[in-house]
């Protein structure tokens, strides 16, 4: 398909509950942020409808869980073929709503594919554990079991891989699962509905809500005995809110939160390739990655060159719609978000930052804003401790190694630090003194569903992919024999 009037017309616009689509009471709009202009209007979710969900969920949990996991892991296999075939549309409807480039959009739709085909593989693998108790008078069964019905939230910069990466591990784990996508970008999650449909999913095991109130379907089904687990991907401060809620009941949690990335560049690295995975880390989807650079710092004796090189690429960057040829960097996600980064920026020039390339928003239409190197950022500037989400880059100096690292793990923040050198000594010593879930050394990106993706501190709790992440969807029994 992937002609854009056709694929609108296409995309499921109701209520995915228990796998069947039913008409939705009431329609919220989602808009193209390149263009400003409305897409579709898509089922707005009630309380009510999250109920229904859940007594469809509560009533396959059993079933589900029972169902053999090879049988689990080839329904996951044929969604992600599915996925695959139907790989343009999901493209297309990612840049439609999120507003990335198309190249970007495909390579979300791969790595997005890559959970299903992994946990299509770890749903057989879900093993236990047996012992003689070491007192020599019975024996240990140690079993794992499906935690139960889930609720998984998403946020709206990878519209399919933030689902995926939930829908996975908790069908492999035999869970069921009720996603409610961000309210900006629905249709892509509208559209992987169809495809789990197709896949033959049994009914009431997936339900999808997407909502314009987040809170008017997260708040009842939290209070309902029936859901066990929340899983959240999206700003830390939702993130507290929901585990604050999550309390009265004791509800098991997985928290990716937000990040402050630090991108060390140590004197003994090869610039080069800094500046390529300084683009990586920066750029990859607009900046709008909670894995994304904040805070670029680069040792003083090599700072000019990095610099240089760095601001040249930046500024070559084409900015534009998503879907138009050539384009490198798409539209923020919203008004909001313009507002936050422009804020940002303007923050830091007024306290001292120099503008290497960009700086401020573009005239016209869509929400944009140019790719924009800040050097000689100060301290006190809000975008060093904020995330930028944006694509920013403010770059610091440095002189010694024991500096650096105090600085990367100057943040509240825990999610990912990156750093070059090529130094094999210094590549173990520093990854073991940053204070985060994960280390890219030599790597601009690190994302890969085999990996245990997650963070520390206030970037949350949990890990998402590898085989870790069944584990979130996992109870341990003993059984004492
Ligand atoms: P957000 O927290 O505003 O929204 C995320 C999701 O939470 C959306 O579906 C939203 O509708 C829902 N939500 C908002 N308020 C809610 C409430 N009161 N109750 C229940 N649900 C609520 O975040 P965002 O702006 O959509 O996403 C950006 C954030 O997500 C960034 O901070 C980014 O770092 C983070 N993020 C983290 C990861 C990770 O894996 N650690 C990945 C991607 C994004």
């Amino acid at each position: 398909m992937s002609n854009v009037s056709d694929l609108l017309d296409s995309v499921p616009k109701g209520l995915w509950l228990g796998g069947k689509l039913v008409p939705a009471e009431k329609t919220f709009a989602v808009y193209n942020p390149a263009t400003g202009e409305e897409l579709a209007q898509v089922a707005d979710a009630t309380a009510a409808d999250g109920i229904r969900a859940l007594d469809l969920a509560a009533a396959a949990q059993e079933d589900w869980a029972a169902t053999p996991a090879r049988v689990r892991g080839e329904i996951l296999r044929t969604a992600f073929e599915l996925l695959h075939a139907r790989a343009e549309d999901f493209a297309l409807m990612m840049t439609l709503e999120m507003g990335k480039s198309l190249a970007e959009s495909r390579g979300e739709v791969n790595y997005g594919g890559e959970f299903l085909r992994w946990f299509s593989e770890e749903a057989v693998r879900i093993g236990g554990r047996f012992t003689q108790a070491p007192a020599g008078n019975g024996r240990i069964l140690v079993t794992k079991e499906a935690v139960g019905p889930v609720l998984a939230i998403t946020p709206w910069n990878f519209p399919l891989a933030m689902g995926t990466r939930k829908i996975g591990p908790a069908l492999a784990a035999g869970c069921t699962i009720i996603v409610k996508p961000a309210e900006d970008t629905p249709l892509t999650m509208q559209l992987l509905g169809q495809v789990f449909a197709d896949a033959g999913l049994p009914d009431g095991v997936l339900s999808i809500l997407p909502t314009s109130d987040a809170a008017s379907i997260s708040g009842p089904l939290m209070e309902d005995a029936r859901l066990r687990k929340v899983t959240f991907t999206g700003s830390t401060g939702v993130g507290k809110l929901l585990v604050r809620n999550a309390a009265d009941k004791l509800l098991r949690t997985s928290m990716e939160l937000g990040g402050n990335a630090p991108f060390i560049v140590f004197d003994d690295a090869d610039i080069d390739a800094a500046v390529d995975g300084a683009m990586l880390a920066k750029m990859r989807n607009g900046g709008e990655a909670c894995t994304a650079a904040n805070r670029i710092y680069v040792a003083n004796s090599v700072r000019e060159e990095f610099t240089d090189k760095f601001t040249a690429k930046v500024a070559a960057l084409k900015v534009g719609a998503g879907d138009a040829e050539g384009t490198n960097i798409g539209p923020l996600i919203n008004t909001k978000q313009l507002a936050t980064v422009t804020g940002l920026v303007d923050d830091a020039v007024s306290k001292g930052a120099r503008v290497r390339t960009g700086g401020s928003a573009p005239e016209g239409a869509g929400f944009f804003f140019t790719p924009t190197v800040l050097d000689q950022v100060p301290a006190d500037a809000r975008l060093l401790k904020e995330e930028i989400f944006g694509p920013v880059a403010a770059v610091v100096g440095f002189d010694t190694e024991d500096e650096a690292i105090a600085a990367a793990n100057n943040t509240e923040y825990g999610l990912v630090a990156y750093f070059y050198t090529r130094d094999i000594d210094r590549a173990m010593r520093v990854s073991a003194k940053l204070d985060t879930g994960m280390v890219g050394v030599n790597r601009g990106a690190i994302s890969d569903a085999a990996a245990p993706f997650g963070g520390v501190k206030e970037s949350g709790f949990g890990r998402e992919g590898g085989t870790e992440g069944i584990d979130e969807y996992l109870d341990t029994k003993y059984v004492a024999l």
